[in-house]
């Protein structure tokens, strides 16, 4: 049985957070559990005017918000840190149940969302702003101020540590955030948003809605809205940024991958295996850091058959989770059959796997691993978005690096090494916006900002760390003077 079973009495209704009140309301949209396909939760998906009220709630929180000093909004944000930790087991639950995760992995999508809420309470210490004297006794300032509403567009598969990177952050500077949840995993937003209401929050500084593209358009547009951060896959994150710029307002928009991990015949074969292996069986492959493609340099067979035998000793259901919805492991059986109709051939093969009892309606597949896939194929090229990996021969590294370079997408590549000029040169030359070395999913911890380039990120800045400050706010620049001075300067 899930631990979530366990919590739970039947399906529930998924409710809004308008004006700071939770409202419940029974619709058409439901959700099954990727992991046993019962029906889990019912809920109204946000029209316009839905949209419309919650946000002009959110306009009125912000006003009082934005006078809040800085160590008054952290202080709440300590309770909401506290109210996390308090919920932590009925969190993992709720995000393992419906995203698919295991326990483990929710649990760890949590605590990461956790460490950005440090940061961001960090920020009344990191943040002060600056003053100088810039001409006889004139002083110029730059204040941090914050932009009024903003709001966040989150996908499905971390319900909890996505929402996570934008919402501690926002909230700190100042804005109202207006959290539009996937609708595949609307559940966590209740509990996640319950332990930013409890903790004091005043009414419309945290606004949830729920709902799909429509949702997502009327909030785009609504014209108290002054920037959106959105985190899905690549053609969505190109629409939502193209419509919101063209309102003239400013969005952070991180897309999709295809992940490449460079394998050298010098790498450790022990920290290589379960780097590569743990990448793309980690989370069910449903991560835009996971490996998606090896280049094997040369001789490295060895290493492969160590990857296989890791990624063969996953229990899906137990030590591996589950897949988001049917289609999606229609879409990935397909793109296995037709990679090994195209040449590949099944290293390890997840088509053929049993699931746990109790789970036999659910979704899976095993971890799969396509060796000697071609490098113009769907498998090297597409994001298949599940617990596939594909194996590209090539003869040097500079074919792996230019394989890596010809990728529309940019967000993660790895280098499996232990040679430093190896690894300096990748670090050098990789396109994308996040490098590892030694490491399979180089996901840059706290302080260091997060996001990807290419078609992985639309928009400038990151949507984490210190580079995200300048997207949700604005410098003030002022400059004062109290004095006459006695000679002229160019500022008298
Ligand atoms: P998705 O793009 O289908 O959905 C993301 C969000 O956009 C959801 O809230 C959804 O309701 C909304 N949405 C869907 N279609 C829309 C449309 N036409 N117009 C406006 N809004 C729309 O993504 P998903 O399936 O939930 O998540 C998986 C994808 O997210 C993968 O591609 C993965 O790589 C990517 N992802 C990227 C990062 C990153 O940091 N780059 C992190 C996590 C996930």
């Amino acid at each position: 049985m899930h631990p979530y079973q366990r919590l739970s009495q039947g399906p529930r209704v998924v409710p809004h957070l308008v004006k700071g009140q939770w409202r419940f309301e029974k619709g058409a949209h439901t959700v099954t559990s990727p992991y046993t396909g019962e029906l889990m939760l019912e809920l109204r998906s946000a029209d316009r005017a839905l949209v419309d009220e919650a946000v002009a709630g959110a306009a009125a929180g912000a006003k009082e918000w934005a006078q809040t000093p800085i160590k008054e909004r952290t202080r709440l944000l300590f309770e909401v840190r506290q109210n996390i930790l308090n919920r932590l087991e009925e969190l993992r639950a709720v995000i393992s149940y419906e995203s698919g995760k295991t326990i483990a992995e929710a649990e760890a999508g949590v605590m990461k969302g956790v460490e950005v809420l440090e940061f961001a309470l960090a920020l009344q210490n990191l943040d002060q702003g600056g003053k100088m004297e810039v001409s006889r006794g004139v002083h110029c300032e730059v204040r941090r101020a914050p932009l009024g509403v903003v709001a966040g567009i989150t996908p499905f598969n971390f319900p909890a540590m996505v929402p996570m990177w934008m919402m501690p952050i926002a909230i700190a500077l100042g804005n109202a955030f207006v959290w539009k949840p996937s609708e595949k995993v609307p559940m966590t937003s209740q509990v996640l948003g319950e332990c930013f209401t409890k903790a004091g929050l005043p009414p419309g500084v945290l606004t949830i809605v729920q709902g799909g593209v429509d949702a997502v358009n009327a909030i785009i547009d609504h014209p108290e809205v002054r920037a959106v951060g959105f985190v899905g896959s690549t053609p969505v994150a190109r629409a939502v940024y193209s419509r919101t710029t063209l309102l003239g307002k400013r969005a952070l928009c991180l897309g999709g991958a295809k992940n490449h991990i460079i394998l050298m015949p010098d790498a450790d074969p022990e920290i290589a295996a379960a780097g590569i292996a743990d990448s793309f069986t980690g989370c069910a492959g449903q991560r835009c850091m996971a490996a998606s493609v090896v280049l094997a340099v040369g001789k490295v067979d060895h290493i492969l058959a160590k990857v296989a035998e890791r990624a063969s000793a996953h229990r899906p259901g137990e030590t591996m989770g589950a897949i988001i919805t049917r289609q999606q492991v229609d879409f990935l059986r397909g793109a296995i059959d037709r990679g090994v109709a195209d040449g590949a051939k099944a290293l390890v093969d997840g088509r053929t796997v049993k699931p746990l009892p109790g789970y036999e309606n659910g979704n899976w597949l095993g971890p799969t691993i396509l060796d000697g896939v071609k490098a113009s194929s769907e498998a090297a090229t597409k994001e298949l978005f599940g617990p596939v990996l594909s194996v590209m021969r090539v003869a040097s590294l500079d074919e792996a690096l230019a394989v890596d370079d010809s990728s529309t997408f940019g967000n993660a590549t790895s280098v499996f090494t232990s040679s430093g000029a190896i690894a300096e040169e990748v670090a050098r030359r990789a396109n994308s916006g996040m490098v590892g070395i030694n490491i399979g999913v180089p996901v840059p911890r706290e302080p260091f900002s997060f996001g990807g380039t290419y078609e992985s990120k639309f928009g400038h800045g990151d949507i984490t760390g210190p580079a995200s400050l300048n997207f949700w706010s604005d410098l003030k620049k002022v400059t004062t003077k109290w004095t006459m001075p006695k000679d002229l300067n160019w500022m008298s």
